[in-house]
């Protein structure tokens, strides 16, 4: 049983085996999650990425694939780079943001780790409705069979935090 925690906050703070990034196709940073990311674990992660553009993903990482790199100075082992899908109106296809889950936590079970930090994929800049991205990110989690331990969401405003407690329901 993997047990999913909520906690508010900046995700480059949190303790974990693995951090969760909600990168951008080019791996070569962004705003939001990946600003903050690259920010605060330092060149190490870059450096990375760029091995990784120049390696395995010339054309860039495909939304709702995962791919990890060090995770520099920050207190995790390892960081998990997801790309989510833009928002594009109601018929958005929500595949790709389960996937988005899905595949982190199928990396994360390569890696080994047993905690692991996500964001709310796609709800910044990708401008996904916060209460069915969080609906769509808790019933991934919940069906996806893997080893991690623990599955923590570091929600940064109250709205998501409030968005992901509904779907969580009572403990
Ligand atoms: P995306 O491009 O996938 O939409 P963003 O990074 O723009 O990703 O935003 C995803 C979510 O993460 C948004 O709800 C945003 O408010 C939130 N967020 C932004 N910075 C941080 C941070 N440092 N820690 C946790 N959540 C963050």
């Amino acid at each position: 049983m993997t047990a999913i925690l909520l906690v508010r906050g900046d995700i480059t703070r949190q303790r974990a085996d693995a951090i969760v990034n909600a990168a951008n196709s080019s791996l070569l940073g962004g705003g939001g999650v990946d600003g903050a990311v690259h920010r605060r674990g330092g060149p190490e992660i870059l450096a990375e990425c760029r091995a990784l553009r120049a390696s395995r993903y010339g054309r860039g990482l495909p939304t709702g694939q995962a791919v990890a790199t060090t995770a520099g100075k920050l207190d995790a082992r390892w960081v998990i780079h997801t790309v989510g899908p833009v928002y594009d109106g109601p018929d958005s296809d929500p595949a790709p943001l389960a996937s988005c889950y899905r595949e982190s936590l199928r990396v994360a079970d390569e890696l080994g780790a047993r905690t692991v930090v996500f964001p709310a994929i796609s709800t910044g800049v990708y401008r996904w409705p916060m209460d069915d991205a969080a609906r769509i990110a808790v019933e991934t989690v919940r069906s996806t069979p893997t080893a991690v331990e623990e599955v923590r969401f570091a929600l940064f405003d109250e709205r998501a935090y409030e968005a992901f407690s509904r779907c969580l329901g009572p403990e």
